[in-house]
């Protein structure tokens, strides 16, 4: 049914990052028509510390995405200092690479107009409402309507769109914001390093084109004390010696850094009023455990596959989505809220480096908690 104004679709993706990218790709391919909303315009910029878990690669390669053609790098080592200075180095069995989501979203992007994804960029929703078995969902300064069986929420972090739907994570405090910045630096290529400083930390790692990501995570208090992000850095971040040499040595590529507040990671529901949320939206992991984008696109393919298995069936889909969902990601999205509470105090944080460096293998079992295996 289709009429001027009114477009009816299999399946309807509200977000185009990395989650709303891949599931659109794998069930376009599969054969079933998408329609993906987006309300920016590829490529752009987001926050993010662009280190990308190996647990990605094939299922990025299986969904047509040429690694071996992007300047992607190889990350196999992790050092994490203290906000003193002193560090801690350590293998990373799995490892990862570094790529910049300017990229990488931009690469996803053309792979979903290739085969075929009505891709609608440029184009926010306004509203989603369920009703008779299907979903009319609006957009904002249009008078078009799109009816869908399925919806996939992929919007984020944080988006209207929880307010609009009274998503109770909503309650919780969420005072932490995030910053990012590209830089030209002499760094080692393989390592990613997480330098910690009062009430937050900032991963830097190498991605295309011989630069390096600067991303931090720190607290709203922080930036309120010192009021804007330049003097903040100053006087927070320098006092790690690592941090202070590379700001005060690295070729900082934009006019301004990219910044996000209001992060938060208190729990979310996986499905709200039929919608079933994937990536962030669906619950978003401490970044200092570095995987957040392996989840967002593991979650894509969940869903993606039980969509396909269970169409006619949406009580089974959803039912075998929150269940896949809690068993892959439950216990890591708890492990990195219990591993985020011990950083951000100096005296602490030191504490842990010094029990890391003492007893290794617990940095190894850390690491693991957070992290899921190749899919
Ligand atoms: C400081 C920080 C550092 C991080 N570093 C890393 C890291 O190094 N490695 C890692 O793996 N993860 C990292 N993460 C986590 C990672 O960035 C996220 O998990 C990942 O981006 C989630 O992808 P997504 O597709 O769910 O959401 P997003 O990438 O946020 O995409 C959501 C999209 O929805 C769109 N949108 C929102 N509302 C609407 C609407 N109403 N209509 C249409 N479109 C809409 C937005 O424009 C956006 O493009 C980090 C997170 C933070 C905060």
């Amino acid at each position: 049914m289709e009429t001027d104004n009114t477009m009816v679709y299999p399946i309807a993706i509200v977000g185009g990052g990395l989650a709303g990218l891949c599931a659109a790709i794998h069930l376009q391919k599969a054969g079933k028509q998408v329609i993906l909303f987006e309300k920016k315009h590829y490529p752009f910029h987001r926050v993010c510390g662009e280190y990308v878990s190996n647990e990605t690669k094939s299922y990025l390669t299986k969904i047509g995405l040429n690694l071996e053609n992007l300047d992607i790098q190889k990350i196999s080592k992790f050092q994490f200092t203290a906000p003193s200075g002193k560090s801690l180095d350590y293998p990373l069995d799995l490892g990862g690479f570094g790529l910049s989501r300017y990229t990488l979203d931009n690469e996803l992007y053309k792979i979903a107009l290739n085969c075929g994804v009505h891709c609608k960029t440029g184009t926010e929703v306004e509203d989603i409402i369920y009703q008779e078995n299907q979903f009319k969902i609006r957009l904002s300064h249009s008078n078009q309507i799109i009816y869908a069986k399925y919806v996939l929420g992929a919007f984020g972090k944080r988006a209207k769109l929880d307010q609009y739907l009274q998503r109770p994570f909503l309650q919780a405090r969420s005072p932490y914001v995030g910053v990012k910045y590209h830089i030209r630096y002499q760094y080692p290529k393989d390592l990613i390093s997480l330098h910690n400083f009062e009430n937050g930390y900032c991963g830097i790692s190498a991605i295309e084109d011989e630069k390096f990501c600067l991303c931090y995570l720190t607290s709203r208090e922080n930036l309120r004390k010192y009021k804007n992000v330049s003097e903040m850095e100053r006087n927070i971040l320098w006092k790690n010696p690592h941090l202070k040499k590379i700001f005060l040595e690295a070729e900082f590529l934009y006019d301004k850094p990219e910044v996000i507040n209001e992060i938060s990671f208190s729990p979310k529901k996986q499905i709200e009023n039929h919608i079933i949320m994937i990536g962030d939206t669906a619950g978003l992991i401490t970044p200092l455990c570095g995987n957040g984008m392996a989840m967002a696109i593991h979650s894509a393919k969940l869903i993606s596959e039980i969509i396909l298995e269970n169409f006619d069936n949406r009580e089974a889909v959803e039912a075998q989505y929150q269940k896949a969902w809690k068993n892959y990601f439950g216990f890591r999205l708890w492990a990195g809220r219990q591993i985020q509470s011990l950083f951000g105090h100096p005296i602490l944080t030191e504490l842990v480096r010094y029990f890391f460096k003492i007893c290794r293998p617990a940095l190894g079992i850390f690491i693991q908690s957070t992290h899921g295996n190749e899919f």
